[in-house]
């Protein structure tokens, strides 16, 4: 038995999803006549109240299309020094974007509102223009933390003030949101976009949603096209997103309790310093005497895989298929290693 808690994204599809993704009826999606791809982007955007969505082959993608949308030639964007529009989407903003970053530090990956104001440029020659900024939730590299409505409020405030446009990276909003029990409809009040992932922990093989009003998805339809990612027959991939939101979410709680569960298995192992709170279905550890590198080929060799994350870090995703049976193996081969 291999354990593989490397990400949320190595699932394959349950039975259900695949029954569901042979059977649904399917068109050109660049013509617009996908029925089952217009029918999971109506679906979305009316779980969150939002005017419409987006379906795009990865979050990335949607990521992109949203920055490109709020942003240009010497503008700036906002964002903590985590995120993964900055470290992971391949330099995205600069080469898709041409615009500049603002990096801004804060524990597990957030922002205070009080940094976004001081980072605000002033209408000067000098500097580029603050026109976006960017949050992510829940926040991978600060090891699933979770950001409650009550923070959003202040920096929404901030962003109406200065008329900055801000952007949720909600590649695992609904992890967030089954924990802190708020609605999707809420916080689609508080975004100009939204990206949603599927193929995280939803379960799904392929594909991310981009929310927002009718003239930015229009806007963000032709972006797409411009990125390569309009599909043709995407219904049968729309099919497995429809199944997933209505019947994965409420699974993520399982999720969480066996990431805490591993958490305070590693919080208990003489190799680990200290363990991230574990808020959603990340688990960071802080190694002690040992690198990453080393420490991965100690858990492959008991049949466990995750991976590195920063020079001393190693990280755990719980998933769909990581099951009961599994999180006790764990735990008898984790204490083998030392
Ligand atoms: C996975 C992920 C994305 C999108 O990744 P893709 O692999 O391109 O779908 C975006 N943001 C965060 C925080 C992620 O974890």
């Amino acid at each position: 038995m291999i354990i593989d808690l490397r990400s949320d994204t190595l699932t394959k599809p349950t039975q259900g999803m695949l029954e569901a993704m042979w059977s649904a009826p399917v068109g050109d999606d660049v013509f617009g006549e996908d029925p089952t791809v217009n029918a999971l982007e109506q679906k979305l955007a009316d779980m969150f109240g939002m005017e419409s969505g987006l379906f795009c082959p990865s979050g990335t993608m949607t990521n992109q299309i949203a920055i490109r949308l709020h942003t240009g030639l010497q503008t700036e964007v906002i964002c903590h020094k985590y995120s993964h529009i900055y470290l992971y989407e391949g330099g995205g903003i600069m080469s898709n974007s041409h615009a500049s970053v603002k990096l801004l530090d804060g524990a597990y990956g957030k922002i205070s509102p009080q940094d976004i104001l001081d980072s605000v440029n002033p209408d000067d020659v000098h500097a580029p223009e603050t026109t976006l900024v960017s949050l992510e939730n829940t926040m991978n590299k600060g090891g699933g933390s979770i950001y409650t409505l009550d923070e959003i409020k202040p920096i929404k405030a901030i962003c109406e003030q200065y008329g900055l446009k801000l952007h949720l990276d909600g590649a695992r909003l609904f992890n967030a949101l089954v924990e802190s029990g708020e609605s999707p409809k809420d916080w689609g009040t508080m975004f100009d976009t939204i990206s949603i992932c599927l193929s995280k922990g939803l379960g799904c093989p392929v594909g991310s949603v981009l929310l927002g009003n009718k003239a930015d998805i229009k806007r963000a339809r032709k972006v797409r096209k411009a990125f390569g990612g309009g599909m043709r027959q995407a219904g049968f991939l729309a099919a497995a997103a429809i199944y997933a939101l209505d019947h994965h979410i409420d699974r993520l709680k399982e999720d969480h309790a066996r990431a805490r569960k591993l958490g305070e298995m590693l919080e208990q192992h003489s190799l680990v310093s200290e363990v991230f709170p574990v808020m959603t279905n990340i688990v960071i550890a802080k190694l002690a005497g040992i690198t990453p590198a080393e420490m991965l080929l100690k858990l492959e060799s008991e049949g466990i895989k995750a991976v590195k994350f920063g020079k001393d870090q190693v990280r755990f995703v719980t998933h769909l298929d990581f099951d009961d049976e599994m999180l006790e193996r764990f735990e008898e081969k984790i204490i083998e290693i030392r």
